[in-house]
């Protein structure tokens, strides 16, 4: 499973700086839902080839008035989700009442955390953290985040409990689709996984769990095996009196990451949001396949309807190989359709492509287009093989290919989506030089 990490501290103690070292340039999600007030950033980073998600809690100070309200916000429903807990604190500023706070609030909440002691470039870290042992955290970790020092090996040591998911392909991995339904609030989604499950054609086998993350409802349909990653938590709701939030957006990330082809719902009465645009951000950067759902279309003005597929044509550019459906859950209008894209996507996302296929068309391509000259040579990409499925990852071996412009790349996923017929799902390219 994803592990999901989660920055706490007071202001400025550096949790920003230490997101954006995880996170990188990868576009970071801003929480701005409805009715979550404090802004959060979520993130995917990597360590190594392993992905993991970082929240950036922004508004927690632990000075505030009962940690008691603080304890009910948003914040710290992260918090909650959160795998592993990393409280920052200020090498410079030694320890606070704040930090003290917070550290006793993780302790009642009995989430185990650790224990980062920011900004010890230019100090010695035994003078730094010397002033930290009397919170009485066992895991301790001194870093300077905006140098990157001791960053890894902290991530390293954090995640190390943490089982790995294993990368097995072919059957065990790819045996059925694994289709999240993921949106924000009231956007249609719990009305369309009843919709998903309720069709004549669909036999449920399995009962619904008990967690707090997402339900994983195993079905199938005409014969072909389904498994729906459930974030609205629909069928929980009708047999446990447990409340479940509704929307978190960790559920959602964890849901996107553990799918093969995720349905992005979105509110036609809305049109397309910004919240949309960070949801599908996160659904290509996971590179899953990917349909997209505008819900609610019964009882949209033909006009409204014109202006809602040219937005998505002018702002989802960049999804362009995704399946669009106008569909209402709720009348179920659309749904059969919606399950002939997941299966394409699904398709399309798990193939196995070959090295001779794949080699001929990066022929054709460079044959077409040659790649420009670096410094007068000619870069040379010469062949081409597969190096992973959901999404399509093609391997392309050559000369010079660190110089590569992102045009000419683009260029060439193009020309393998085209040439494959691969539909809803991105393409990855990598570049090996072999000089
Ligand atoms: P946040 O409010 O906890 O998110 O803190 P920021 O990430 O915005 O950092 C607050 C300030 O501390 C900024 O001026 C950062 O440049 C600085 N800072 C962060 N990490 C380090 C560090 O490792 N060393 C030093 N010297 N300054 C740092
Ligand atoms: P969720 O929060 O994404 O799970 O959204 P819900 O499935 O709970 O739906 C939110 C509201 O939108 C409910 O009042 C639904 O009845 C309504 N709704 C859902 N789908 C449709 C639809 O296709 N058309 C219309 N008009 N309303 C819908």
């Amino acid at each position: 499973m994803l592990p999901v990490i989660a920055l706490v501290g007071r202001p400025n103690v550096g949790k920003s700086t230490l997101f954006n070292q995880l996170t990188r340039s990868r576009d970071a999600l801003v929480a701005d839902y409805a009715g979550l007030t404090r802004d959060r950033k979520y993130g995917e980073a990597r360590l190594g080839s392993r992905p993991f998600i970082v929240i950036d809690t922004g508004g927690v100070s632990g000075d505030e008035d009962g940690i008691d309200q603080a304890m009910a916000d948003q914040s710290m429903t992260a918090i909650e989700e959160a795998d592993a807990v990393l409280l920052m604190v200020d090498a410079r500023e030694g320890l606070n009442a704040g930090d003290e706070a917070l550290a006793q609030h993780l302790r009642q909440r009995g989430k185990p955390f650790h224990l980062i002691v920011n900004k010890v470039d230019g100090i010695s870290a035994d003078v730094a953290t010397g002033d930290f042992y009397s919170l009485g955290v066992p895991s301790l970790f001194a870093i300077a985040a905006s140098h990157g020092r001791g960053v890894r090996s902290m991530i390293e040591a954090v995640l190390g409990p943490f089982p790995e998911a294993e990368q097995a392909d072919g059957e065990d991995r790819f045996g059925r689709t694994r289709v999240a339904v993921v949106g924000r609030p009231n956007v249609g989604k719990s009305t369309l996984v009843n919709r998903l499950l309720g069709e004549d054609r669909v036999v449920v086998y399995d009962q619904p769990g008990t967690t707090r993350d997402s339900i994983y409802i195993d079905y199938a349909r005409d014969d072909k095996p389904y498994t729906l990653i459930d974030t609205a938590g629909v069928r929980r709701r009708k047999n446990v009196r447990e409340t479940v939030e509704k929307f978190s957006i960790v559920k959602t990330l964890k849901a996107i990451d553990d799918a093969n082809v995720v349905v992005l719902v979105m509110d036609g009465h809305e049109g397309i949001v910004e919240q949309d645009m960070h949801l599908l951000g996160h659904c290509i950067e996971a590179g899953r396949g990917l349909v997209l759902a505008v819900n609610k279309w019964d009882g949209i003005e033909p006009d409204q309807r014109d202006w809602i597929k040219s937005e998505l044509g002018r702002r989802l550019q960049f999804a362009d190989y995704a399946d669009s459906h106008f569909i209402s859950a709720l009348h179920g209008t659309g749904v059969g359709h919606l399950y002939k894209s997941i299966d394409a996507a699904y398709q399309s996302a798990t193939r196995k492509l070959s090295t001779n296929a794949l080699t001929r068309i990066l022929e054709g391509a460079v044959y077409d287009h040659p790649p420009p000259l670096m410094n007068g040579r000619r870069i040379k990409l010469r062949y081409a093989h597969a190096g992973g499925q959901n999404p399509p990852l093609v391997v392309i071996h050559g000369n010079q290919t660190g110089k590569v412009p992102a045009s000419y790349q683009r260029y060439l996923e193009k020309i393998f989506r085209r040439e494959l017929d691969l539909v809803g799902t991105p393409v990855r390219i990598e570049f090996r030089t072999n000089e």
